[in-house]
């Protein structure tokens, strides 16, 4: 899948009021179960606050694992020390 068929698929689900799931740490975008970085055109094309949802991609789950409880305590910790 190139750029422009990122782009048309974004598009699309713009288009019919889709939600795209898409990655809040690294901007990739869920399209047919694959996350894909889409084209910046393609996210100034679309309203992203009605399209996009904020997720978390395979890669970035793996990388920020465990879960964000944890990561909570740590900072609570920090704070009174
Ligand atoms: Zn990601």
């Amino acid at each position: 899948m190139d750029v422009n068929d990122t782009f048309s698929r974004i598009w699309a689900a713009f288009d019919a009021g889709e939600i795209v799931p898409s990655c809040a740490w690294c901007g990739r975008v869920r399209i047919d179960e694959s996350w894909l970085f889409a084209s910046p055109a393609a996210l100034a094309a679309i309203d992203q606050r009605l399209t996009l949802s904020h997720s978390i991609c395979d890669v970035c789950a793996q990388s920020y694992a465990p879960c964000p409880q944890a990561v909570r305590d740590v900072e609570r910790v920090d704070v009174r020390s």
